[in-house]
């Protein structure tokens, strides 16, 4: 597993291994692509400056437009439930710093993604483009309705928290295919996981988390709900 435009040295080595082993192996992550891929990615990269130093810690932090870039758990947690093999198509919803993406980009063969905050989709390409990753194709718009064009993909991954799971995304899924969202309200969600079968949708709960809010047509309003 490698990136193109980047080598793994840098000042943060240290913190970024230590993050892999204290909130991911310590808390039960086994998929061994998944941690090579988060030993990788440059996390600091992708938020400001100034908070590169917060960036291996264990919570969310601020990227501007009151989002956050996720907890490296949770990020963790829902790429290993995907139990991608590194031959699909994924569909990402909520690109926010791109750093999802990133990891995303090594354990799968493709990777699109949708952001509805256009400065935040211009930075996290930048950034994506910087440390050479080029399988993945980024959109301004509202990922509750899917992205049609490619459709259907293996599995589909959403960062922001809605009501219910957006009924496009589980039309864009192949059969077999999986779809992972946290659904709730709008202060608890509950991470659930959709598996596409022939006798039809079949969902599981797991992992409670905090998300920002899912807003679109198949989530919340803009304004309220
Ligand atoms: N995995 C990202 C999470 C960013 S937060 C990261 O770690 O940086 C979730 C993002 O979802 C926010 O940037 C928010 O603007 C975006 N979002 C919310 N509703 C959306 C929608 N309907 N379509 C696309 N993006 C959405």
């Amino acid at each position: 597993m490698k990136l193109n435009g980047y080598n793994g040295e840098d000042l943060y080595k240290k913190p970024r291994n230590e993050m892999v082993e204290n909130q991911l192996v310590r808390r039960g992550i086994t998929d061994q692509r998944v941690i090579a891929a988060m030993r990788l990615v440059p996390r600091h990269l992708f938020v400001e400056e100034a908070l590169g130093y917060k960036a291996y810690d264990d919570y969310p932090i601020p990227i501007g437009e009151k989002q956050t870039i996720s907890q490296p758990f949770m990020v963790a947690t829902m790429c290993e439930q995907l139990r991608l093999k590194g031959h699909e198509k994924v569909l990402e919803i909520g690109t926010g710093s791109g750093y999802q993406t990133a990891v995303l980009s090594l354990l799968a063969s493709q990777v699109y993604s949708i952001e509805r905050i256009g400065p935040l989709l211009f930075k996290a390409r930048k950034v994506l483009e910087s440390v050479g990753i080029h399988n993945v194709a980024l959109k301004v718009g509202d990922g509750t309705l899917g992205w049609k064009d490619f459709a259907p993909y293996d599995a589909i991954t959403v960062s922001a928290g809605g009501p219910e799971i957006p009924k496009p995304l589980l039309e864009q899924l192949v059969d077999g295919g999986k779809l992972i969202i946290p659904v709730g309200n709008e202060v608890g969600q509950v991470l659930e996981i959709a598996v596409k079968t022939p006798g039809g949708i079949k969902i599981a709960e797991n992992t409670p988390c905090t998300f920002v809010r899912l807003i679109g047509e198949y989530g919340w309003r803009e304004n309220g709900n």
